[in-house]
């Protein structure tokens, strides 16, 4: 197996870094996303083994027993989500760097972990109102749910500056094209 590189998207859930690790899978071949295994319910038009890799609770447990994860966390309450080592080594395999899309205590970890292998990105959004807008406005999450996303998101905020980079989102058009330009200068590098 050959070792790829690790770009770390991390940040509250509603700052945007889905959308653009999405228009970076579009722009760059060679990186492929991390599908990581969680325990949560599908959602709206998501599919299994494309988004994530949705397993039970006792499965999950098993794995996490046998040390089938790089790094794995209960993101909320009773709600498990983790990276699979067999993920990245299938992604390496297939001779592409990694791409993550994970909350901030994993990515840290994962950065910890891969060290100068790894870029770990912050994605900022404007602040903790327009979050929780965004949030709102998905409209799939309950009202139970969302107030944990954003006491989440909240302590989430706090943890940017350990990052290697914050990338801030105020606008969708300039943070992509921000985002193009660190992954492509590390990915050279
Ligand atoms: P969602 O339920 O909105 O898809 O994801 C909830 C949060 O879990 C997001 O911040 C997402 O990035 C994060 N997440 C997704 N996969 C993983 C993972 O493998 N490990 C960790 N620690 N967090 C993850």
């Amino acid at each position: 197996m050959k070792q790829g590189k690790l770009i770390i998207f991390s940040a509250p859930s509603g700052a945007g870094k889905t959308t653009i690790v999405k228009h970076l899978l579009k722009k760059f071949p060679s990186l492929s996303f991390s599908i990581s295994a969680t325990t949560r319910e599908l959602r709206g038009d998501e599919k299994n083994e494309k988004d994530y890799y949705f397993i039970s609770k006792e499965d999950f447990l098993h794995k996490v027993a046998h040390q089938e994860f790089v790094e794995f966390e209960e993101v909320y309450n009773g709600t498990f989500y983790g990276t699979l080592r067999s993920e990245i080594e299938r992604i390496w395999d297939i001779d592409k760097h990694v791409i993550f899309d994970i909350d901030v205590e994993g990515g840290l970890r994962l950065k910890r972990k891969y060290e100068a292998d790894a870029l770990a990105i912050f994605v900022q959004p404007p602040s903790l109102e327009v979050l929780k807008e965004r949030l709102s406005g998905r409209g799939t999450d309950s009202a139970e749910k969302l107030a944990e996303r954003f006491i989440k998101a909240e302590k989430e905020l706090g943890y940017a500056d350990k990052f290697d980079v914050i990338l801030k989102n105020y606008d969708l058009d300039t943070a992509c094209a921000e985002a193009e330009r660190l992954v492509k200068e590390f990915i050279e590098k």
